[in-house]
């Protein structure tokens, strides 16, 4: 039996097994794609907007030639670590159940149509969020020219592309598109710019909206997306914008089906898991939250810059329970 099975090998989960492997723990992190599986998602030139310090874990130098590092500079850093670090991860397999068993719990995976299942004392779930898109539930949304993922502008040259949403998936990805040569429409459901826009994107896209080189309408309701339009209202008006391609680029949620699975309660509204700030320890004895998950449906809270830090507090506590076990 190990002493504790992670899961999810995003940098939040990593850091929580340096930290166990730190503190002489056996540790393995349980991961349904590869290491970073987020970051590797992410659009293809995406730039961080943290400085590459901010982005280390297990105390392992990110030295970067720019301040802020890009998505390819982070999937060779944290390989890196891994390889450094020497920490098991089981790529390509997805958790389905935790169950609690006599001395801890028995995790129960999917690869492929293999079912394994692997039993430790404690539990870490560091499942992130950009596995799961949020939906609007519009007719239409699931046709095929609708993607939540943005990767390249490259191949929607000359297109009509209506980008969805108005935080920095959708500004970054309008100001792709209109350099690659779409014609860009973004329709968001604000009345005005979000604050979440990082404070040196924002100029740049405001720009974009004076020269009329992106068309930006506020207060939009999507109502329909066809095969050659997205239909919106605005003050109760209907719409139609010509659209090619649809990136609607409305967020991502955690994939909360495991945590009730595993009896980790969570607040209906914000999504927030019940925990201990202090342990980082949920409702169930002896399992564990880390990373973005710990703040639920938000986003805009925990980062890896902060998230990080989660494994040191899991680590610490879990030290002591199994020395209590042991002393019993
Ligand atoms: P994740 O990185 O999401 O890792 C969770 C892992 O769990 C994933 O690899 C997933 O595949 C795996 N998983 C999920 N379910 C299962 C399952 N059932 N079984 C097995 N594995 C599972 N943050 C910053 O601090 N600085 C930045 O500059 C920054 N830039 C960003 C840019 C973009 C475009 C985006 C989208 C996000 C950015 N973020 C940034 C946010 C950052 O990516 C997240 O906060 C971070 O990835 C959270 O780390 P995590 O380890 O908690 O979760
Ligand atoms: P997000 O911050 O959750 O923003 C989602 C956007 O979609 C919001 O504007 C939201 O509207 C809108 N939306 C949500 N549901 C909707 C619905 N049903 N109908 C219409 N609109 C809807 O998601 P994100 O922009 O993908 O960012 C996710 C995370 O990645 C964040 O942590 C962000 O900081 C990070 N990120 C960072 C960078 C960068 O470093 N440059 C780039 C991209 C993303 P409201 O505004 O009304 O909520």
């Amino acid at each position: 039996m190990l002493d504790c099975i992670i899961i999810g090998a995003g940098p939040c989960g990593l850091s929580a097994a340096i930290e166990m492997q730190d503190r002489g723990l056996s540790v393995e992190v349980i991961e349904k794609g590869n290491i970073v599986e987020a970051i590797y998602q992410y659009p293809t030139h995406q730039t961080f907007f943290s400085s590459s310090e901010k982005l280390e874990i297990g105390g392992v130098p990110f030295i970067n030639k720019e301040l802020k590092p890009r998505r390819q500079d982070a999937l060779v850093y944290y390989r890196e670590v891994v390889r450094r670090k020497g920490i098991t991860i089981r790529p390509f397999e997805t958790v389905q159940q935790i169950h609690r068993i006599e001395e801890g719990f028995e995790v129960i995976s999917l690869r492929g149509e293999q079912t394994m299942a692997r039993t430790a004392h404690a539990v870490v779930l560091a499942t992130g969020y950009y596995g799961l898109p949020n939906k609007m539930d519009v007719p239409g949304e699931d046709l095929p020219h609708v993607f939540h993922y943005f990767k390249e502008g490259h191949p929607f040259y000359g297109q009509d592309v209506v980008v969805i949403g108005g935080k920095n998936s959708s500004v970054d990805a309008a100001i792709e598109l209109e350099k690659a040569g779409a014609r860009v429409t973004m329709l968001y459901r604000g009345a005005n710019y979000s604050p979440s826009i990082k404070p040196w994107v924002l100029p740049n896209f405001e720009s974009l909206v004076r020269a009329e080189k992106v068309k930006m309408i506020f207060d939009a309701t999507i109502e329909e997306i066809t095969p050659t339009d997205v239909v919106y209202s605005v003050d109760g008006k209907s719409v139609a914008v010509p659209a090619d391609f649809v990136f609607a680029m409305t967020g991502y949620t955690p994939d909360i089906g495991l945590f009730a699975d595993a009896g980790v309660a969570l607040d209906p509204e914000t999504g927030i898991p019940t925990y201990d700030e202090e342990t980082m320890e949920s409702n169930v004895t002896g399992i564990y939250i880390a990373g973005v998950v710990a703040a639920g449906y938000d986003a805009n809270k925990i980062f890896i810059e902060n998230g990080r830090f989660h494994g040191e507090l899991i680590a610490t506590n879990l030290v002591g329970r199994l020395e209590r076990m042991t002393a019993r």
